[in-house]
C-alpha cells in the first residue's frame, strides 16, 4: 500500500490582512519563524531581500547558502535556491556551486560561530582566493541557537554560558581579519543600520570577488539578558550611542570593545582578479599550449 503523505499545515495568520511586503522571497510554508521576539535575524533577511528586489536580480538566479545556527535558517525561509549546509561548511559549498554555475550569485548568510570557529579555515582561504562569493555574517557574539556559549567574537569581558565571570580570550575583528584575509569588499553595519546595510549588500551583490558584511546583531535571549541589555530593544539603542560611521578606516583599529564607540562603514571597496578570473585565464593559457 503506498504511504500517504502528510498534509503540509497551514500557516497561521500572526496579524489577519498583514503581509510581508518581501513575501515573494519567502518559503511562507516555512512560518512562522523559530527566531525569538527582538532578534536581529529579520532585520537581516529583510535587508537582504530588499536589496534583491531594488537590484531586479532573478531570484532564480541566487543560491543562498547557510551553515548551522540561528542564521542557519536563513537557507529554509529564502523561496530561492538554497542549501542548509554542515556547521561551518556554508564557504565551501558556495564556492563549489559559483565553480559549477558562475552565472549564479553566490551569498553565504550564516553566523559568527558557524564563520569563525568551525569554518574559520574556510573563510580566510576564500578570501585570499578572491572567490567570487558574498558572505554575510551576522554577529551576535555568541552561540545563540545551543544555549549561549562563547564564541570566537565574544568581547572582553561578557558574560555568556561558558563564561559566566566574563570573558579573557581575545575576540576576532572580522572586518579586520576579512581585509587582511584578502576580501575585496568590507563592511560593518547593525540592524539598526537597516537601510545602509540595504545598500550596502546591494553594493556587495555587484562587486566582483570576495565580499563580506559583518552585521552585529542583537541576541536579546542569549547575549543581551546576561550583559546587562536584557530587554530586546536595548541592544539597538546600544548601536544607537555606540555605532559611529566612517569610512574608509584601517579595519586593524576597528575593533568592537564593550562600553566603547565602534566603527561601522565601509572599509575595503578594491578590485584585483578573482579566483574564476584566474582559473578561466590559466585553462586558456594550457588549451593553447597542448591543444
Ligand atoms: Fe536570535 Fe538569539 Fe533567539 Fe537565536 S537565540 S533566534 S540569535 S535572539
Amino acid at each position: 500500500m503506498p504511504a500517504v503523505k502528510p498534509k503540509s499545515k497551514p500557516r497561521p495568520e500572526v496579524l489577519p490582512g498583514v503581509r510581508h511586503p518581501m513575501e515573494k522571497y519567502l518559503r511562507t510554508d516555512r512560518l512562522p519563524h523559530i527566531w525569538c521576539s527582538g532578534c536581529g535575524l529579520g532585520i537581516a533577511l529583510s535587508s537582504f531581500l530588499y536589496a534583491i528586489e531594488e537590484l531586479g536580480i532573478d531570484p532564480n538566479k541566487v543560491a543562498v547558502v547557510s551553515g548551522i545556527g540561528c542564521s542557519g535558517r536563513f537557507a529554509g525561509y529564502v523561496k530561492m535556491d538554497s542549501y542548509h549546509t554542515t556547521h561551518g561548511r556554508a564557504i565551501p559549498f558556495a564556492v563549489g556551486l559559483k565553480l559549477a554555475n558562475p552565472d549564479l550569485n553566490v551569498v553565504v548568510f550564516s553566523g559568527d560561530g558557524d564563520l569563525f570557529a568551525i569554518g574559520g579555515n574556510h573563510f580566510i582561504h576564500a578570501a585570499r582566493r578572491n572567490a567570487d562569493i558574498t558572505v554575510l555574517c551576522v554577529n551576535n557574539f555568541n552561540y545563540g541557537m545551543t544555549g549561549g556559549q562563547l564564541g570566537p567574537t565574544t568581547p572582553p569581558e561578557a558574560r555568556t554560558t561558558t563564561s559566566p565571570y566574563g570573558n579573557f580570550e581575545h575576540p576576532f575583528n572580522l572586518v579586520y581579519l576579512a581585509a587582511s584575509a584578502g576580501a575585496t569588499y568590507v563592511a560593518r553595519w547593525t540592524t539598526l543600520h537597516a537601510r545602509r546595510l540595504k545598500e550596502s549588500i546591494k553594493e556587495a551583490l555587484q562587486h566582483p570577488g570576495f565580499n563580506f558584511i559583518e552585521i552585529i546583531s542583537p541576541c536579546p535571549t542569549n547575549f543581551g539578558r546576561r550583559n546587562r541589555l536584557r530587554d530586546a530593544l536595548d541592544e539597538m539603542r546600544y548601536y544607537a550611542d555606540k555605532a559611529v560611521i566612517q569610512h574608509g578606516v584601517d579595519p586593524a583599529g576597528a575593533e568592537v570593545v564593550p562600553g566603547k564607540e565602534f566603527i561601522v562603514g565601509k572599509f575595503v571597496d578594491v578590485r584585483k582578479p578573482t579566483y574564476l578570473e584566474l582559473y578561466r585565464k590559466k585553462t586558456e593559457e594550457l588549451a593553447a599550449r597542448f591543444g
